[in-house]
């Protein structure tokens, strides 16, 4: 699997005559129809191995091999097999490319048997062997492991680095099965570090490739994973019409069906459908048969939990709840998020029945998990629990204390150490909580929290502030003509200058993406106006520097909406300013709008 143009791996053999022409069929579809690929591709490599045409049986093993990885219930030893025969009859036929299929196919097979932290190894040092700046459609492969790979690992940052970069490679080959395939890792990456608005837009664009090129296999895991998404964002009729065509269609892959069936069944918890969740869960529970494997056994041991809970059958709920977490250690599969709201529904359901000290621990596990990345709420959910827990526990010694005559101020001391100590921890948790780790910037949820306050005060000081919605230009240009570090390093430059633009009183933050929202405060519509247009002369003429390249000429486009000219709430100002913004872009970006006004010109 080199990078030449007329390597086979991208365009095996054809001569129009079976076993080739069918080889090729199986080919074009081992990605969108994986089971259909694997059988075509099994009989065009017995007729090729009878006719005694090496090359195209070894093409058409590959092909097997690349169509089971695909396929979800496929067994792993089998896997390893093709990948391994169709590498050995490369390699016999003198191209070297064999002995990578063989490594390829050893990567794929323990990411199959859940091993994920060895298939990272073995798919790290395929990728470790590309030239980043050549790839070409056989790169996708070991870069969709990779990207796969390190989400199932909850390396979260890893996992969206390689994902982008596999879906910028897609794009640009204009390969749809593989565009929509590579947006599985990485719409699950960004579920997971809670960004469900672009893990939700990836999914959607899958879906339509999925639709468009007419992969029912696709098309059932994007959805799936997009009725999970609109779950978590509440916007459950969207996530029901998903799931609701998944488990329509006709049973495919086991495994496929089996996770739409706890999907259903979270959804109706969520929905507090009590009974439509446990009819979905027997249904996922038939799926597994009557050894499940561990990990299905946890999962449903979870849902019952869940069940339980919420018919208050708190007994139940407790030991399903147990059992769950001692299935954990033997399911390294199970993603950290999901192993953190275990302890964390845990911890309720502990917390309900009144044995507060064992959901304390419970919320140390999940809090443990949650170490792994990001889960803002449940962690100052947590801390806020903890300080409680702090406070009760000290009374308690308090009372014992006092029967044991010691002082009333000692134990106060240590009351008010705890108190801090909680207190200051859920600070730096709150700090790792409302920031931006890219740019260090505040994050959206803290704008959320801390414009509309800023406004209050405004009010309350009858001072003018100015909201500005600042949106990067052509930026998914930068990504894709100088990869995606350059990106990431223009968004910290911008981050910087803007940071030194403004004043400490004004509030900085970045709102998602490449966009920006900035709060000015004592600024009328011409002066916010000129602040924004001198960060843009000093956007524009910074250069950026990435890996070797230089990159100048950034630019930017406001639009801004002042209080309270343009509005007294903040819902207003901000529809206010992102209209501005949006017009601003449409008269040809690189400009600030703070008024109605139409201008000809751009500053
Ligand atoms: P316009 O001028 O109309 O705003 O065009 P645009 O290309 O900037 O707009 P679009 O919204 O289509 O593209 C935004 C891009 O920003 C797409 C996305 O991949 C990229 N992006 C979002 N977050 C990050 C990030 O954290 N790092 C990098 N490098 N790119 C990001
Ligand atoms: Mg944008
Ligand atoms: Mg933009």
């Amino acid at each position: 699997m080199v990078n030449s143009p007329h390597n086979p791996v991208s365009h095996p053999p054809e001569d129009g005559a079976s076993p080739a022409a069918l080889l090729h069929r199986a080919w074009e579809m081992h990605l969108s129809r994986p089971e259909e690929s694997f059988r075509l591709a099994e009989t065009a490599h017995t007729q090729a191995m009878i006719a005694e045409r090496v090359y195209l049986a070894a093409w058409a093993r590959l092909t097997m091999a690349l169509a089971r990885w695909r396929w979800i219930g496929a067994d792993p030893d089998s896997l390893e097999e093709d990948f391994a025969d169709a590498g050995r009859l490369m390699h016999a036929l003198g191209d070297e490319r064999g002995i990578r299929l063989t490594e390829l196919g050893a990567a794929v097979a323990c990411f199959k048997r859940g091993e994920w932290a060895e298939a990272l190894v073995f798919f790290e040092a395929l990728v470790g062997r590309f030239d980043v700046n050549q790839l070409d459609a056989d790169n996708f492969y070991p870069l969709f492991g990779l990207a796969t790979s390190y989400v199932y690992c909850g390396n979260l940052a890893e996992g969206l680095r390689f994902g982008y970069a596999g879906l910028h490679l897609t794009q640009q080959l204009n390969l749809a099965a593989h565009q929509a395939s590579m947006s599985l890792p990485l719409g699950v990456a960004l579920m997971a570090v809670r960004d469900p608005e672009e893990s939700a837009a990836i999914f959607e664009r899958a879906e339509l490739i999925a639709e468009k090129i007419d992969s029912t296999m696709l098309l059932k895991a994007t959805r799936t994973n997009l009725s999970i998404v609109f779950r978590r964002m509440g916007r459950l009729a969207e996530a029901e019409e998903r799931i609701r065509w998944v488990l329509g269609e006709a049973p495919g892959m086991i495994g496929a069906q089996q996770f739409a069936h706890f999907t259903a069944a979270e959804l109706h918890v969520q929905q507090g459908r009590i009974d439509d969740a446990e009819a979905e869960l027997a249904r996922a529970i038939a799926c597994a048969g009557p050894a499940p494997q561990p990990l299905d056994a946890a999962k449903i041991r979870f849902l019952s939990a869940m069940i339980a809970s919420r018919r208050d059958q708190l007994t139940d709920a407790i030991a399903h709840f147990e059992a769950v977490v001692a299935l954990l250690p033997t399911v390294p599969a199970l993603r950290f998020s999901d192993r953190a709201l275990v302890h964390e529904e845990f911890a309720a359901a502990l917390a309900a029945s009144g044995r507060f000290q064992e959901a304390y621990q419970a919320q140390l596990h999940s809090s443990r998990e949650y170490l792994a990345n990001v889960s803002v709420l449940n962690r100052v959910r947590q801390f806020s629990m903890q300080v409680r827990h702090e406070i009760g526990r000290v009374r308690a010694q308090l009372v014992e204390a006092s029967q044991e005559r010691r002082t009333l101020q000692h134990f106060n001391a240590e009351l008010s150490l705890a108190i801090e100590k909680s207190t200051r921890e859920a600070e730096r948790f709150r700090d790792e909580a409302t920031h931006d780790p890219l740019t260090g910037l505040v994050n959206r949820r803290y704008l959320d929290q801390a414009l509309p306050s800023l406004i209050k005060l405004a009010q309350q000081s009858a001072t003018p502030v100015a909201i500005a919605f600042i949106d990067l230009d052509r930026f998914k240009r930068v990504n894709d003509d100088f990869g995606h570090a350059m990106g990431d390093t223009v968004l910290r430059g911008f981050a910087e200058a803007a940071l030194e633009q403004l004043r400490g009183s004004d509030i900085i933050g970045r709102y998602g993406g490449e966009e920006f929202v900035a709060a000015i405060i004592g600024c009328g519509p011409a002066a916010a106006e000129k602040r924004l247009d001198d960060l843009q002369h000093r956007v524009r003429h910074a250069t950026f520097r990435c890996d070797g390249a230089e990159l100048s000429g950034v630019t930017f486009t406001a639009g801004v909406a002042i209080y309270p000219e343009d509005g007294i709430e903040l819902d207003q100002l901000m529809r206010r300013a992102d209209e501005r913004l949006y017009r601003a872009k449409e008269a040809g970006r690189q400009r600030v709008v703070a008024d109605d006004t139409p201008r000809l010109y751009a500053r």
